[in-house]
């Protein structure tokens, strides 16, 4: 069995599509698998910690980082609100000798594998339809009702981008999806 060092999971979905869950999952099942922190400009939503769940950034901050050259990618996700991948976190992952996992929007989901290949499995975390991402954003009860129309505007088109990855993993039922999404994980890193 190859080493996982220098392998890539992309997990791309639209807001609300229960991608987060299943990433934490899969880490606590699949050894060799680690999760890279994304940096974020906007601020922690709920319970999030910074260095846990984003490194989370001024605007300015963010700036500084993209002109140290320090993303992998980066984009505006929403307007005013930059994301983006550390090259560094990809960096620890590799050198511990794990495959590195993405949390990450469709259009980087897309740009890391055109530019990552076979070394990439991507991803692509369907919610059943966008009534149900509207339904799960509204329950979820930390963004305010403009954040999720922009949110649900965005998911429209991005459901429509799946054609990128390499499965789709539709999450109608959250057991059948964690069962599937771990299969193609185990077989990726065992290639
Ligand atoms: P949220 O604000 O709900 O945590 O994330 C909003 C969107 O930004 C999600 O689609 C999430 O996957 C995406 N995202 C998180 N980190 C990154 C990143 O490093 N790069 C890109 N391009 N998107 C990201």
């Amino acid at each position: 069995m190859s080493t996982p060092k220098g392998k890539l999971i992309i997990f791309s979905a639209p807001s609300g599509s229960g991608k987060s869950t299943l990433v934490q999952y899969l880490l606590t099942q699949v050894p060799g698998f680690a999760f890279s922190i994304s940096a974020t400009s906007r601020g922690p939503r709920g319970a999030e910690k910074d260095g846990v769940d984003y490194y989370f950034l001024s605007l300015k901050e963010f700036q500084q980082r993209v002109a140290e050259e320090a993303f992998l990618e980066w984009e505006e996700v929403y307007p005013g609100q930059c994301y983006g991948t550390l090259k560094s976190e990809v960096e620890k992952s590799w050198e511990d000798g794990n495959a590195v996992g993405f949390d990450i929007d469709v259009v980087g989901g897309k740009n890391l594998k055109a530019h990552f290949g076979d070394q990439a499995l991507a991803l692509f975390i369907q919610a059943p339809s966008i009534e149900e991402l509207e339904r799960r954003l509204v329950a979820r009860g930390t963004d305010s009702p403009e954040k999720i129309k922009l949110r649900i505007e965005k998911a429209s088109w991005e459901m429509n981008q799946s054609e990128y990855f390499d499965h789709i993993i539709i999450n109608d039922d959250l057991d059948r999806a964690k069962a599937e999404a771990k299969k193609l994980l185990v077989d990726f890193l065992a290639k």
